[in-house]
């Protein structure tokens, strides 16, 4: 038993920039959206080699504006894997489409685009694809289902495939800076696109005031405090992603051995490590209890697989079933210091099995 403070499973990366920059914000007395978000949308586009980005106040806003600027909407079918963040489907029905999970490769968490592909029917409007705890998903093989590419990027910011970054890659990307994510504004997002109609769509979508017309729209927009936050942390991002890389490389090394699985890299995809993500031959939750009882707050990755949450067949959905009963989510953040990641090793070893 230790008793030394708990290693909190995430933690936001904050100095004295982020601080300085939020300030000058305020004391400008422009708070709403304005200057300092177009900043902010100018330079994550330019850092993902893309046109343009709309800031929006949430990355399940920037799903939801995705989707409808596609056209989705009610009677259309959308994919999504089944081991994903519930805002997926949230952001699904938000448009008034079915969301329709599909199974994942157990090995990599990605979405399998066999699987996929038996999900897509003459109703499938659009796939999410999403880059599962920052490993780029098989987008080549996901081109091939034939339906537009919404890349969901929000926890693979900097991540590559085939050499360039995603999130640019499929019709539309989107990104989440809420604070457990590779960079943070609190709570925002953005969604990135080459297709400026698309832009304009989203743009439009964004925000209700002054419109010609009176059909649904939203209040999403980014506040300047927050976009001031976001470039501040965009500036230090690669800084970031090399603490999580260094990180990762010693918990590999360090479970060289162990029965615990290290996350797979295929070859051509880069992984930035939003989540180091261990799969045992055994359950998850004794094994998270037993890092709780060595001070290590270790996390399930997914709550709840979203087939369960629409009451489908689990057997349809092996790969999903193995990855919630066996994988955990170890600590890993750019603040985590040397002692703490050791610590994490010894506790993991200790429940290896
Ligand atoms: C966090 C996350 C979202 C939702 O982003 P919010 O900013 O929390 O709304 C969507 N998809 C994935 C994969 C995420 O990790």
């Amino acid at each position: 038993m230790t008793t030394l403070p708990p290693i909190p499973h995430s933690r936001p990366t904050l100095g004295e920039q982020d601080c300085a920059a939020v300030a000058a914000a305020v004391a400008s007395g422009q708070l709403a959206q304005g200057p300092r978000v177009a900043e902010f949308e100018q330079a994550m586009a330019a850092r993902l080699g893309v046109p343009g980005g709309v800031a929006v106040s949430s990355g399940t806003a920037a799903l939801h504006l995705a989707l409808l600027a596609l056209g989705v909407g009610a009677g259309d079918e959308v994919i999504v894997p089944s081991y994903a963040c519930a805002a997926l489907l949230h952001a699904v029905r938000a448009t008034g489409a079915l969301p329709c999970p599909a199974d994942v490769d157990p090995a990599t968490f990605d979405l399998d685009p066999d699987a996929a592909k038996r999900a897509c029917s003459a109703r499938t409007r659009a796939l999410i694809a999403v880059h599962a705890f920052g490993l780029p998903a098989d987008l080549g093989a996901l081109a091939g289902v034939g339906v537009p590419v919404v890349e969901d990027a929000a926890q693979a910011l900097g991540a590559r495939y085939g050499g360039r970054p995603v999130g640019g890659l499929g019709r539309v990307g989107v990104l989440s800076f809420y604070a457990t994510k590779l960079m943070t504004t609190g709570e925002g997002g953005m969604l990135v696109s080459g297709d400026a109609a698309l832009l304009a769509a989203a743009r439009d979508l964004r925000e209700y005031d002054q419109k010609p017309d009176d059909r649904p729209r939203f209040n999403y927009k980014l506040t300047e405090p927050a976009a001031a936050l976001g470039l501040a942390q965009l500036a230090r991002l690669d800084g970031f992603l090399a603490r999580r890389q260094a990180i990762a490389a010693r918990y590999r090394q360090g479970l060289a051995g162990a029965v615990l699985e290290p996350p797979r890299v295929p070859p051509g995809r880069t992984h930035v490590y939003h989540r180091y993500v261990v799969k045992g031959r055994a359950p998850a939750e004794p094994r998270l209890r037993a890092l709780e009882a060595r001070g290590v707050q270790a996390r399930r990755p997914v709550f709840r697989p979203l087939h369960r949450y629409l009451g489908l067949a689990p057997e349809a959905f092996p790969g999903t079933e193995e990855a919630w009963a066996r994988a955990v989510s170890l600590p890993i953040y750019p603040s985590l210091r040397p002692e703490e990641v050791d610590r994490v090793l010894a506790a993991a070893a200790e429940t290896a099995g």
